[in-house]
């Protein structure tokens, strides 16, 4: 057996030309403010590209790119402001933030309304309590991704490989809130392929190449793959998930890497923009 590919491509496509069609209903455009703080090279990429994908679906966006030496009371400062700005739908503080920033009394400032990450610990217990509006970009991407393809979620087992705080821990609740019943596995699970074998639905999210092997997979089961490892082949660089590539002998389905995943997390972002204006209008 071959698994089908799950490419991300068609589900972005599908999620942003909705997204597209709520912003056209709103009575005021979204606005999303992105705020980077030092030039690392990722997140300045990363941020460019959320800027970009806004534009391109009608959502007014502005970047503010601050310098490494800014301080933990200078962005605080800035959020107070972003989150007292009617005009600001949602806030998203580019991650990971310079050493000398804390992170948590930064996630805990963003107003959980127009906290479009879902990081705030508001929206992580409304999230684990199973009504969340505003969720974790890449694991709610993962969730439109197996709707897209219907793929049922409700009374499957699903594993989840990886407990971090913005994939492994977020999709487990998401998974259960969608009537899955789900096992969260991590680096000190002892039997790590007694857990994915009895997986209808395998999401891994660990950060290592070929780290997921066929022996380890249910057959037919629907692989999910987060990992984005860049690695060298033949002194060229190379993004490749975190499977082994004979999983798809085994699997039922699996997403690629790159082209599969990765094109979600933004594309729900642009999402949780309109959802955090959708709010903000309802409250009137
Ligand atoms: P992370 O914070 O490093 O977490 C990795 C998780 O893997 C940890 O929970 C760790 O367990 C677990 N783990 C490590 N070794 C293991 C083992 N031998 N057996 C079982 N579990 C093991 O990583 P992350 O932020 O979740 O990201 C994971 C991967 O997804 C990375 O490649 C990242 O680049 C990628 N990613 C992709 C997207 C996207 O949009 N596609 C978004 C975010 C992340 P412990 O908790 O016990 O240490």
């Amino acid at each position: 057996m071959t698994a089908r590919l799950l490419p991300g491509a068609p589900v972005a496509d599908a999620l942003l030309a909705r997204v597209a069609g709520r912003v056209r209903v709103l009575a005021q455009v979204p606005r999303l403010a992105l705020v980077r703080v030092g030039d690392d090279p990722a997140s300045v990429s990363y941020v460019r590209s959320k800027d970009k994908k806004a534009r391109e679906v009608g959502i007014d966006s502005e970047v503010h790119a601050l310098p490494e030496t800014t301080t933990q009371a200078e962005l605080l400062a800035l959020l107070a402001r972003l989150n007292a700005d009617p005009a600001v739908s949602g806030i998203l503080v580019q991650l990971p933030l310079p050493a000398h920033i804390a992170e948590e009394p930064v996630l805990l400032a963003v107003d959980p309304a127009k906290d479009v990450d879902g990081f705030h610990p508001f929206n992580v217990a409304q999230m684990w309590a199973g009504h969340a509006r505003l969720n974790p970009c890449t694991p709610a991407g993962i969730l439109e991704l197996l709707d897209f393809y219907g793929i049922p979620v409700a009374g499957q087992r699903a594993a989840v490989v990886g407990r971090s705080e913005i994939v492994g821990r977020p999709m487990a609740a998401m998974l259960l809130g969608r009537d899955a019943t789900v096992t969260i596995a991590h680096s000190r699970t002892a039997d790590l392929g007694a857990v994915t074998r009895e997986a209808d639905i395998l999401v891994v999210a660990v950060g290592r190449p070929q780290f997921l092997t066929p022996d380890i997979v249910k057959p037919g089961a629907t692989v999910i793959d987060v990992g984005i490892n860049r690695i060298e082949v033949g002194g060229k660089g190379k993004i490749v998930g975190d499977l082994h590539p004979d999983v798809v002998q085994v699997a039922g389905g699996l997403t690629p890497v790159p082209g599969g995943v990765g094109l979600l997390t933004v594309a729900q972002l642009m999402a949780n923009t309109v959802t955090a204006a959708e709010l903000v209008q309802a409250r009137g």
